[in-house]
């Protein structure tokens, strides 16, 4: 079947762009849950966060240091951001190429855990 992020990052799915270096491709979250909604994605792909942090803990500076590029760019270091991964069935992950949520762009409201 193959992964939906890595089609995306591929240009096999339409997606939009907001963010792109060597190692990170980050995109429009297509169901937005605040103004700004982007997903970023490593190029290498893991399956989840534990699988990541396992193979290639060092993946994750690589997506640090880009959201803190995006948010330099786009005037989000200014205001606040939020960033959010979901790791497994419970807390709702729904795709399999590990992700982490940017979430901005208004006054968000308190995280709800139900
Ligand atoms: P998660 O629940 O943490 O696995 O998040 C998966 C996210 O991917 C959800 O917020 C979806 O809205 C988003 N999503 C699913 N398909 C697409 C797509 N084709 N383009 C952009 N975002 C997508």
């Amino acid at each position: 079947m193959g992964c939906l992020f890595c089609k995306i990052m591929n240009s096999e799915i339409p997606s939009e762009k907001v963010y792109e270096n060597k190692r990170v491709f980050a995109f429009k979250d297509i169901n937005p849950q605040a103004k700004v909604h982007a997903l970023f994605i490593h190029k290498d792909h893991t399956e989840d966060l534990c699988q990541l942090i396992k193979q290639n803990v060092s993946q994750l500076n690589d997506l640090f240091i880009a959201i803190r590029e995006y948010a330099q760019q786009s005037g989000l270091d200014k205001t606040g951001f939020r960033v959010i991964i979901n790791q497994g069935k419970e807390a709702g992950q729904e795709v399999w190429h590990t992700h982490i949520h940017l979430l901005g762009g208004e006054r968000l409201g308190r995280l709800n855990s139900r």
